[in-house]
């Protein structure tokens, strides 16, 4: 429990110190501690959002504003407190708010005068729909849009603010997008565009979104999108013309990309600042050795692509540790093929003929700097693979043990395992490592029994989670302490 003098011993940074590890969700009900209230305020005086649904807590909520459930309930906050948010990510629908007049923010002029940026984050047909008035659209942040019929698109275009700073389309099909008026766009989601249409957006922008850039034998121009930091893409069409220009993307660190017709990550000609690459539905990449010079290279992620042997065979790349020496997280995924769905998230039939089997044994090593493994497809761990020894997350989804038993030895610093639509029938007499904080088993639907284990002694265990198992799975010999919190 927080003990309120203890806390006015206690010098201003350490105290800003605890509060930087609480999630901004969790920072409500410590203002009823006073002395707080100075250190708290400053947060909701930033941002705030407000959302009608509640969502569940993670990671995010370190990143997301502290939320308010209604206008209402951020008036009682802004009253109780006198403090006015500058920004209010606004995800509850304006149109359906309860309303005196026929306007809807009548009731909350007070708290959008205060304000400085309005992000709409529920999509709407057209801005017209948000009704806001004209003198607020210099307010207007990020604003996202879903729109049907590409004739449509130009009209709606027409009326969005200027200043608007992110602009998310979903649906439309429209490809020549003129977006140069937008001085102060940053973020940029569409489904489609042409390699042309990049001439015509503006030079502030730094995250770019597309699921289908078509690239129609044009070149993509080089002296646009020179400030750009995040890419999303899928190429459709030769990628000779993409190359170039992302080479000389100077501050591009995360990119996400993908493309039918590429056999090597050379011909991608990637900058080598980058830290995160994702490489997606890229059918016939077989040659992922380029990768080498990306020595700031933190987080991989290739998913439905063949998986990259080559790269984390020992043989074929002895160095691997100098080959990567950031690398930190590591993603597979491979489902297509695999899938029938039996189960809710993924599958655990076996697969379709033609689809193969990734064996993972001990040619296959990863850097040591690796901390985070997650994969899911048609793997199959062999007795001689070797876990990442420095490893703190081990994620197995849709994969299969041999005769059916867990037969991977656990490093002693790990402190997740999530274990998912596995054909493993018990973790009978498993030695858990020391460390573990959260254990989760997902659709194991053999799954029958955990007994014999060291679970009752793991003094950091937080979390058990067992979802999607059948009900002949025996709980009595689970831990039960009340720290504990189990999901069945
Ligand atoms: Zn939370």
């Amino acid at each position: 429990m927080l003990d309120r003098d203890k806390f006015k011993q206690l010098p201003p940074e350490i105290i800003s110190n605890i509060l930087s590890y609480i999630p901004n969700c969790k920072l409500d009900p410590l203002l009823v501690i006073d002395i707080l209230v100075p250190y708290i305020l400053p947060i909701f005086s930033q941002k705030v959002r407000l959302a009608a649904f509640i969502r569940t807590c993670d990671h995010e909520c370190y990143s997301i504003p502290p939320c308010f459930a209604s206008f209402e309930s951020l008036a009682t906050f802004i009253k109780r407190f006198n403090t006015y948010p500058r920004e209010i990510e606004i995800e509850i629908d304006v149109q359906s708010l309860p309303r005196t007049s026929s306007h809807w923010y009548d009731n909350y002029i007070d708290i959008l005068n205060h304000a400085e940026k309005l992000h709409f984050r529920r999509y709407y047909n057209n801005y017209t729909e948000i009704d806001i008035p004209g003198e607020f659209s210099d307010k207007v942040g990020d604003l996202s849009l879903s729109i049907n019929t590409k004739d449509q698109l130009p009209g709606v275009l027409e009326n969005i603010p200027r200043n608007i700073s992110a602009l998310n389309i979903t649906i439309v099909k429209f490809r020549e997008y003129r977006l140069l008026e937008f001085k102060n766009l940053k973020a940029l989601r569409i489904p489609e565009c042409n390699a042309e249409a990049m001439k015509y957006f503006p030079d502030t922008l730094e995250t770019f979104h597309a699921l289908d850039v078509y690239s129609d034998g044009k070149e993509f121009p080089l002296d646009k999108l020179t400030n750009i930091k995040h890419i999303d893409m899928f190429v459709q069409g030769s990628m000779s013309n993409v190359s170039t220009f992302l080479n000389s993307r100077k501050q591009l660190v995360s990119l996400r990309i993908g493309n039918n017709l590429i056999e090597s990550i050379e011909e991608l000609n990637l900058p080598l600042q980058l830290r995160e690459l994702s490489i997606f539905f890229s059918p016939v990449l077989i040659n992922y050795f380029d990768l080498k010079k990306l020595k700031r290279l933190r987080k991989l992620s290739i998913h439905e692509s063949q998986f990259p042997y080559g790269l984390f065979n020992i043989k074929e790349n002895p160095h691997i540790n100098a080959f990567f020496p950031k690398l930190t997280y590591f993603t597979y995924t491979r489902l297509i093929g695999v899938s029938n769905f039996l189960c809710f998230r993924f599958p655990r039939l076996s697969p379709e003929p033609g689809y193969y089997t990734i064996v993972m044994d001990d040619r296959v090593v990863f850097p040591d700097s690796l901390r985070s493994l997650d994969v899911a497809g048609n793997f199959t761990f062999e007795n001689n693979w070797k876990c990442p020894e420095y490893l703190r997350t081990l994620i197995l989804k849709c994969v299969k043990f041999p005769e059916d038993g867990f037969n991977v030895t656990l490093p002693d610093n790990l402190n997740t395992l999530h274990l998912e639509s596995t054909n493993l029938v018990n973790l009978d007499d498993l030695e858990f490592p020391v460390s573990l904080r959260s254990l989760l088993l997902i659709c194991n639907n053999d799954l029958n029994s955990i007994s014999n284990t060291n679970l009752n002694d793991l003094p950091q265990l937080e979390t058990i989670s067992i979802v999607g198992n059948p009900e002949r799975f025996d709980k009595d010999n689970l831990p039960n302490k009340p720290a504990i919190q189990h999901k069945y």
